[in-house]
C-alpha cells in the first residue's frame, strides 16, 4: 500500500468544478439535460464520475462545422497578423488559468502536478510560436523560364479543421492544432477524448473569451463532448478540410481511408513503440535518469515513452542494476501528492492491458526485473496503479512489437552495432528514438538515413519530452503527420502556384508553339 491517498470523491468534484468556472465554462455546459444520458466525466484517479455532461449527437456535428464553416469565410480574409491577434489573447488567458488548467489535467488524465503544469505551459509556447508563424507563413519565388514572367507560390486558409484528441495530451495537442490552424486562417472543430472532457470544456471556454475579446468571427471554435460515433461523423463530414486525428494505431486505420474516400486531407498522429540504444560509451548514470523519466514518467502513457531497451552487452550489468533500483524507489499513487512520480494508469481496461503484456512476456521467455504488480492507493479503490515493469526478453517477441500504453520497459541486448539498428527499427511503428553514446561515430550513425526510421531521433536524450519549435511525429503505423513547429502549418493551408505575366506578350512554357 502507498503511503498517498486520493481525497474524497467530493473534494475532487468540487476542485473540478472550482477549476472549470474560474475557466469560465458556462453553468448549462456541466450538466446533463434531465432523461438525457450525457457523458460521463471521470477521474482516472479513483474510477469515480465526476459530472455528467451533455453530449453531442449526430445532428450537433453538422450544426458546429457548418458554424465553423461560416466563421471561416471571415476568417480566411482576416489579415495574418490579425488572426495571430486571437491567439496572443488565448495565450495569455491559458496562462493566466495556468494552475486551474493543471487541475483538470491532473484529474482527467492523472498527471503529476509538474507534467500537468508543463502540459499546460506546452499550450503557452505554441501559442507565442503560433503568434510569430501569423507575420511569416512564407510563400517562395522561383525564377520563370519565360522573360517577363513570375513564379511564386501562395499559401491560404485550408477550411475547417477537426482535430480529434487522445486522452494522454488532453490539452497540448489541442492547442498545437488550433493555435496553428487560427493563425493559418481556418476555424476548427474539436472532438476530444471522451476520457478527458472537462479540461476540453475549459479550454474551449478561453476560446470563446478569447474571440469575443478579439471581435473574432462567432463559430470559429467548435466543441464536440462524445464518444467515437461524434469522431466518425467528424470524420465523414464533406465541409471538414483537414482531420488531424491522434489516438491509437486501430483509430487511424479507421480514420484515415474514410477520410481520403472523400479526398479529404488527414494528419495522422498514432501509436509510438519507441527504443533507445545504450552503447558501451554511454555515460550510465545520466541514461538511467532519462530512461527512467521516459519510460515510468507520466504512467508510460505518452506516445513517445519509452517501451524498448537495446542495450550493449558490455553494459547491460551495470545499467539494469541502476534502473531496477531507481524503479524500487518510484513513488506512486495520487498525482495530487507532490511526492509521487507515477499516477494511475486512465482506467481499468489499460490495467487489464498491462497484466496481458505481461503475462505474453513472461511466456516468450522474458524475466520481470522490477514492478510488474499492482498498487493499492488509499481512497482510491476504483483506481488503477501499477508498478512500472523492466522486463529483460530473450528476442524482440511480438509482445515488444507492439505498443501497450502502461509503463513496461522490454529489455534487449546487442554486441554489433548494425544488430542494434535492426533491432530498433523491426517494429511496426516509428514515433521517437534515442541513442546514449559518447562515439560521434554511433551518434551520426543512428541519425544517419540508415539509422534510425523514426520521425523523432535524439542523443543522448530520452524518447519523450518534445519541444514544440520542432515538427512532432513518426513514420510507419505512427501515421506519417508532423504537427506543432518548424513548417507543420503547411498541413494547414492551401498551396496555390502563381504564373505573372508582365511582358506583353503569350510565351509558352517548354517552348510549345500554338495559334
Ligand atoms: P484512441 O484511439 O482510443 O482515441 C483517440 C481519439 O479518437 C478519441 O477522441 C476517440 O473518441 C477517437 N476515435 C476512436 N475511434 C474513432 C473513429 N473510428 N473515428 C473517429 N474518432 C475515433 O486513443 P487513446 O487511448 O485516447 O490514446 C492513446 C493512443 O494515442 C496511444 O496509441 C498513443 O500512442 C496515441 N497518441 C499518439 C500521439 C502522437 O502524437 N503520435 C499523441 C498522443 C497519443
Amino acid at each position: 500500500t502507498s503511503a498517498t491517498r486520493v481525497p474524497p470523491p467530493a473534494e475532487l468534484r468540487a476542485a473540478a468544478l472550482r477549476a472549470l468556472r474560474a475557466c469560465g465554462v458556462p453553468e448549462e455546459a456541466l450538466q446533463a439535460r434531465a432523461g438525457a444520458a450525457g457523458l460521463p466525466a471521470v477521474t482516472c484517479l479513483n474510477g469515480e464520475e465526476l459530472l455528467r455532461l451533455p453530449a453531442a449527437g449526430a445532428g450537433d456535428v453538422e450544426r458546429v462545422v457548418a458554424a465553423a464553416d461560416e466563421a471561416f469565410r471571415t476568417w480566411r480574409t482576416t489579415p495574418a497578423p490579425v488572426r495571430g491577434g486571437l491567439v496572443k489573447r488565448l495565450g495569455r488567458l491559458l496562462a493566466e488559468r495556468k494552475e486551474d488548467l493543471a487541475d483538470l489535467v491532473a484529474l482527467e488524465a492523472g498527471k503529476i502536478r509538474s507534467e500537468a503544469l508543463g502540459e499546460v505551459q506546452e499550450m503557452v509556447d505554441v501559442c507565442d510560436f503560433a503568434v510569430g508563424l501569423s507575420r511569416q507563413l512564407y510563400g517562395r519565388t522561383m525564377p520563370s523560364e519565360r522573360p517577363g514572367h513570375r513564379l511564386m507560390e501562395t499559401w491560404h486558409p485550408l477550411g475547417v479543421v477537426g482535430v480529434i484528441s487522445a486522452f494522454n495530451f488532453p490539452v497540448a495537442v489541442w492547442s498545437w492544432n488550433t493555435a496553428i490552424a487560427l493563425v493559418c486562417g481556418d476555424a476548427v472543430v474539436w472532438k476530444p477524448s471522451e476520457k478527458t472532457p472537462l479540461t476540453a470544456l475549459a479550454c474551449s471556454a478561453l476560446l470563446a473569451r478569447a474571440i469575443a475579446d478579439t471581435a473574432a468571427p462567432q463559430g470559429l471554435h467548435g466543441l464536440l463532448l462524445g464518444d467515437r460515433a461524434v469522431g466518425e461523423a467528424l470524420v465523414d463530414s464533406p465541409r471538414v478540410a483537414l482531420v488531424s486525428a491522434t489516438g491509437s494505431t486501430r483509430m487511424g486505420r479507421e480514420v484515415g481511408p474514410r477520410v481520403a474516400a472523400r479526398f479529404g486531407r488527414s494528419l495522422l498522429e498514432l501509436g509510438g513503440n519507441n527504443a533507445a540504444v545504450v552503447a558501451p560509451s554511454a555515460d550510465l548514470d545520466l541514461a538511467t535518469r532519462a530512461i527512467v523519466f521516459a519510460a515510468a514518467g507520466t504512467a508510460g502513457q505518452r506516445c513517445t515513452t519509452l517501451r524498448r531497451l537495446i542495450v550493449h552487452t558490455s553494459v547491460a550489468e551495470p545499467l539494469l542494476e541502476r534502473l531496477v533500483a531507481a524503479y524500487r524507489r518510484l513513488p506512486i499513487g495520487s498525482p495530487l501528492d507532490p511526492a509521487v512520480l507515477v499516477g494511475p494508469l486512465v482506467d481499468a481496461s489499460s490495467g487489464d492491458r498491462f497484466d496481458e503484456a505481461l503475462r505474453r512476456a513472461r511466456a516468450a521467455g522474458g524475466e520481470v526485473l522490477a514492478g510488474g504488480g499492482r498498487r493499492e492507493v488509499e481512497g482510491a479503490p476504483g483506481g488503477c496503479y501499477v508498478e512500472p515493469a523492466i522486463v529483460r526478453m530473450p528476442a524482440q517477441a511480438d509482445v515488444v512489437r507492439e505498443e501497450t500504453f502502461a509503463p513496461i520497459l522490454y529489455v534487449l541486448t546487442y554486441e554489433g552495432f548494425e544488430e542494434a539498428i535492426a533491432l530498433h527499427n523491426d517494429v511496426p511503428q516509428g514515433l521517437s528514438s534515442g541513442i546514449f553514446t559518447a562515439d560521434q561515430r554511433e551518434a551520426e550513425r543512428f541519425l544517419a538515413a540508415d539509422g534510425s526510421d523514426c520521425g523523432i531521433v535524439n542523443v543522448n536524450i530520452g524518447t519523450s519530452g518534445a519541444e514544440i519549435g520542432g515538427a512532432f511525429g513518426g513514420e510507419k503505423e505512427t501515421g506519417g503527420g508532423r504537427e506543432s513547429g518548424s513548417d507543420a502549418w503547411k498541413a494547414y493551408m492551401r498551396r496555390a502556384t502563381n504564373t505573372v505575366n508582365s511582358s506583353g506578350q503569350l510565351l509558352l512554357a517548354q517552348d510549345v508553339t500554338f495559334l
